[in-house]
């Protein structure tokens, strides 16, 4: 049997990193994780650590990595507006120094790297969808700018990378995602209304909830991934990556209460500072490029996410 590839996967115990991890695996790729465990979990590899293809290595990307890999998936920073904000130089030292260090293995291996950027990059849009062509309307110096603007450096390094050193890069602009294994109380608002409606407590929308967001299972995210960073013609991005169907943020919250059964009720907080009014990708290129869409329809895949937080609260 053919050998599968070598993979390094940074940020492989979070969210995300975890199911590309599983995926990658399913396929006959050996698997090394690379993880700080800021606010990934071992729980979240747990079942993997028994294939021999599968390796744990708990490292900071901010300092310098050596192995020996085919490819090299950057996921390593926290996406949680709460977590990212706890420790704003860290989150830009992550991404940027992250991706300064995880570019420079990729240069020495000759290996692609594929880069998880965000829509974040794109700020409070004047735009609406968002196309990659738009260069975003970001603030330099909010609360969330740690994240926003490492983001953009980060974009930044790849292609100057690619340019430069003539590097194999992928830059995917990851929209909101949601699905199992996100943590209970990362703050992300798929998480927090299902573990907010099945403890019985009242739904916080922030704002009037009159806000968009447009929510991509994460099974669908991952297979996007994986077509990117395989994609034959070499693509470097920025790719959109999310699925296209927009909902406020408190028709999310009268969804969740209709599957959960609960009688939770809905309250109405302070929006965040720099809160993006409304989100949704353009994902022409990716269907163009990848004849890649997403499949998972809303209800179905919060169906999941929810019986997954029944299961482990
Ligand atoms: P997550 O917080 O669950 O996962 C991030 C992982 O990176 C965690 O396991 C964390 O411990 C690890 N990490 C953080 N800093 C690190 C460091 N310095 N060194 C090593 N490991 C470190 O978040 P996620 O939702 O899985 O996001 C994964 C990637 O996708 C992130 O880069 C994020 O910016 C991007 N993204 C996610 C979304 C989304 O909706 N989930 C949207 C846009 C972009
Ligand atoms: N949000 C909310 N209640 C919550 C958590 C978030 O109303 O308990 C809102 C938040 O203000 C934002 C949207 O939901 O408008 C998405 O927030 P999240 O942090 O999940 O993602 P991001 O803002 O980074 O897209």
């Amino acid at each position: 049997m053919a050998r599968g590839k070598r993979v390094l996967v940074t940020g492989g115990a979070g969210f995300i990193g975890s199911h590309l991890c599983r995926r990658l695996l399913a396929r006959g790729d050996e698997v090394v994780c690379v993880d700080n465990f800021y606010t990934g979990r071992k729980s979240n590899v747990l079942d993997l650590l028994a294939d021999p293809l599968f390796e744990v290595l708990r490292h900071d990307i901010t300092f310098p990595l050596y192995a020996e890999v085919d490819q090299i998936y950057n996921l390593a920073c926290p996406a949680s507006p709460i977590y990212y904000q706890f420790d704003p130089v860290q989150t830009t030292k992550t991404s940027v120094h992250g991706a300064i260090n995880m570019l420079g293995l990729a240069k020495r291996l000759r290996a692609p790297i594929l880069q998880a950027s965000t829509s974040e990059v794109y700020g409070d849009p004047e735009v609406h969808p968002q196309h990659e062509s738009y260069w975003g309307r970001v603030n330099p110096v909010g609360p969330r700018s740690c994240y926003d603007e490492g983001k953009r450096c980060a974009e930044t390094l790849f292609f100057d990378y690619y340019r430069q050193h003539r590097l194999a890069i992928r830059v995917v602009r990851i929209f909101n995602t949601y699905g199992p294994n996100m943590q209970p109380d990362d703050g992300r608002v798929v998480s927090n209304f299902i573990v907010q409606a099945l403890r019985g407590e009242d739904l916080t929308v922030y704002g009037d909830g009159s806000q968009t967001r447009s929510f991509c299972y994460v099974d669908d995210l991952v297979e996007a991934l994986v077509r990117m960073m395989d994609n034959d013609a070499g693509d470097p991005g920025p790719l959109n990556l999310g699925n296209p169907r927009e909902s406020t943020i408190l028709e999310i919250a009268e969804t969740v209460l209709r599957l959960t059964g609960s009688a939770s009720r809905i309250v109405f907080r302070p929006l965040p500072v720099d809160d993006p009014r409304q989100r949704q990708p353009d994902i022409a290129r990716a269907r163009e490029l990848l004849g890649w869409e997403p499949r998972t329809v809303l209800e179905d895949g919060l169906r999941k996410t929810i019986d997954y937080f029944r299961n482990s609260l």
